[in-house]
Order: structure tokens, then sequence, then C-alpha cells
């Protein structure tokens, strides 16, 4: 299947109830050779607005610390481990991770990422596929709020940055 075609049905899924309080599906956005896949929680409502992920202000600082590090966010691929947003932002229960996991599945074995960074606690249940190597790191809303986190945030961002190096 495409990654067009896997768009089209994450727009056209009722496989959980989150849809029903969306605006728009988000799949994700990047290219489909990226070496790098990002997967957060799920899309907040700027993402829901646009239908994009990570376009708001986690998002933004996401951007922004990448760049500092010389990560071009425009080579990752970017996406959450559910497609909509959530009611009040909340943590997406385990029936809707379920229901929606199969999406990210389809997008790792297409863009077969050298590296997925997890972020956040949420993005732990992506699916663990061989010859992958995974890194878990701080949310970026997290990171963004506390002194404590952004100080770890940014050194774990640098640690990215020397294995992207090390894959070119
Ligand atoms: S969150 Fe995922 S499983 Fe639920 S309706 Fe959206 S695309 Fe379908």
């Amino acid at each position: 299947m495409s990654i067009e075609e896997l768009n089209y049905q994450i727009y056209a899924c009722r496989k959980c109830r989150l849809w029903q309080g969306a605006k728009h599906g988000v799949p994700g956005e990047g290219p489909l050779n990226a070496k790098v896949m990002l997967v957060g929680q799920n899309p907040g409502a700027d993402e829901d607005e646009l239908g994009r992920p990570f376009i708001g202000r986690a998002g933004k600082f996401l951007t922004k610390t990448l760049a500092e590090h010389g990560i071009k966010r425009e080579d990752l691929f970017i996406t959450n481990i559910v497609k909509h947003i959530s009611p009040q932002n909340r943590k997406p229960y385990s029936d809707e991770v379920v229901a929606c996991l199969p999406y990210l599945t389809t997008q790792i074995s297409t863009i077969k990422p050298k590296i997925i960074v997890l972020l956040g606690a949420s993005a732990k249940e992506t699916p663990r596929l061989e010859g992958i190597e995974y890194m878990e790191i701080i949310h970026p809303s997290a990171a963004m709020r506390f002194n404590n986190m952004r100080d770890k945030f940014r050194l774990q961002i640098a640690e990215l940055a020397k294995r992207m190096n090390r894959l070119s």
C-alpha cells in the first residue's frame, strides 16, 4: 500500500472513537526515505486544525531544538501513535492505541527508518521492528515547560544528532 492510500484510510478511519471529536486526521509527514522517524502521542489542537503533526508550541520548540543541533525537521518523518486528537488532549486509551497502531506499523515498514525516536511515555507503545535503533526521549511539551527536563532533552537531541552523523 502506498503512503497516499494509507493517509486516505486514516482520514476516513472510524476504528476507534477519536475521529468523532476531530477536524482532521493527522497521518504524519516527511520524506518517504527518511532515516529517522519521530513518534509522539497524538495530535493536539493546532495539529487537528491543519492536519499536520507537531506544528503547535511543542512542535515549534522541537523544530528549534533540532535545528540548534544541525537537524532539519524536513529530513525526518514525524507522526504519532494515534492519528486523531483526543478529548482535552488526554492520553489515548489502550483500545484506541491498539486500533491505531497498524497505521504506524505500515508507516515504519514502508519508510524503513534506521532510527525511531519515541517522544514521551505513550510513544513507547510503538512497535519494535528488528534492525531499527530506538531512542526514548522526553516529550517536547514537557521539555518546554520544565527547566531540568529541557536540559536533558537538549542532551538527548545532541545524542540523536551524533547517531545521525554516524548513519551518513
Ligand atoms: S485514532 Fe486511529 S484508529 Fe482511531 S479513528 Fe483515528 S485513525 Fe482510526
